[in-house]
């Protein structure tokens, strides 16, 4: 087998549902993304325009580098969460004296981030083992790289009008994550990728509750995954009355798209939230990606839906 084959077939017995290799360049999005920027389509999330620059050049990540090995991990629920989750339901089925707050599918399970990350490390021993003088780095999520613009390059999906990689039977309900190797690797076969497997269907742009999507992308200024997980401080009346009974993240834009199979829905008890400490935030989900917003987040989120909840009886 070659070097490439080792490599994409080690990340599949990882867990990989689809991997390929690129060239390490310039990404195919960068100018898109500058546009996106420059329009204030990233909120507050400086992070973004604050590296402007180190996303035209993954030397930024890792100086030498020559390829990226592209990854899509499946997103899937994990016995260690539910204790941060525990069900809502009663043998009928229906929810006792709770007030429901629905969490984004992708955060019911342990952190992607440290998951893939083991995941990461397993694949770069396999890297030392090939090139034990070559160096490599793993990424996933928070480094100046365009994840689903490398993925799309790779060959491992199409970009639908939700803005999502959809990769095969799991559409969009994947993560992205990158291992970046100094070696000249051959780039699978298929780069280049399509943008869509939309055609006409608009599902998803039609449902969203706050009017996020548009054919030419996702303004974050609009998007209640922006406003439930990465701002801090009040979210707006505007914004906040139509949060329905989400309490962490948004997944309206997946469920719709005929893509993805259905999943079943999972609630934590809001109830729970308004009096809870920091220890117990702590204990119960600071391996998870809920940890992500804090306490402070999360009780924003939850007296938004008590609100809610008030003034309807
Ligand atoms: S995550 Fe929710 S608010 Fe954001 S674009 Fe999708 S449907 Fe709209
Ligand atoms: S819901 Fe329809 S338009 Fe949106 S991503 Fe899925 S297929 Fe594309």
């Amino acid at each position: 087998m070659s070097a490439e084959e080792v490599l994409l077939s080690r990340a599949k017995e990882l867990g990989a549902v689809s991997a390929g290799i690129i060239e390490a360049r310039r990404p195919n999005g960068l100018d898109r993304f500058y546009r996106w920027l420059d329009d204030g389509c990233n909120a507050d999330m400086t992070y973004l325009s604050a590296r402007r620059e180190a996303y035209a050049d993954a030397n930024a990540v890792l100086p030498g580098v020559r390829s990226m090995v592209v990854l899509a991990m499946p997103q899937e629920m994990e016995s260690l969460a539910k204790s941060a989750f525990p069900s809502l339901e009663d043998e009928t089925g229906e929810a006792s004296g709770a007030v429901r707050g629905r969490i984004a599918f992708y955060a019911v399970s342990e952190d992607y981030h440290s998951r893939i990350r083991r995941t990461l490390k397993q694949l770069a021993q396999t890297h030392r083992e090939l090139f034990p003088n070559g160096k490599c780095r793993g990424v996933v999520d928070t480094a100046p790289i365009l994840e689903k613009d490398a993925a799309l390059t790779a060959g491992l999906g199409y970009i639908g009008k939700n803005t999502l990689l959809q990769c095969g039977d799991w559409g969009s309900r994947v993560n992205l994550a990158i291992l970046l190797s100094t070696e000249v690797l051959k780039p699978t076969p298929g780069q280049g990728g399509r943008f869509t497997s939309c055609g006409e269907c608009r599902k998803c742009i039609d449902a969203c509750p706050t009017g996020a999507l548009s054919e030419s992308g996702l303004d974050a200024r609009r998007c209640l995954s922006y406003w439930l997980i990465e701002h801090r401080g009040p979210i707006p009346d505007d914004i906040a009355s139509r949060v329905g009974n989400r309490v962490f993240g948004c997944d309206v834009c997946q469920d719709v798209c005929p893509h993805n199979r259905p999943v079943k829905p999972v609630y934590i008890n809001i109830k729970d939230i308004p009096e809870m400490t920091e220890d117990e935030f702590q204990t119960r989900f600071g391996n998870t990606p809920v940890s992500r917003c804090g306490l402070e987040g999360l009780k924003r989120n939850a007296e938004i839906i008590l609100k809610g909840v008030q003034k309807r009886l």
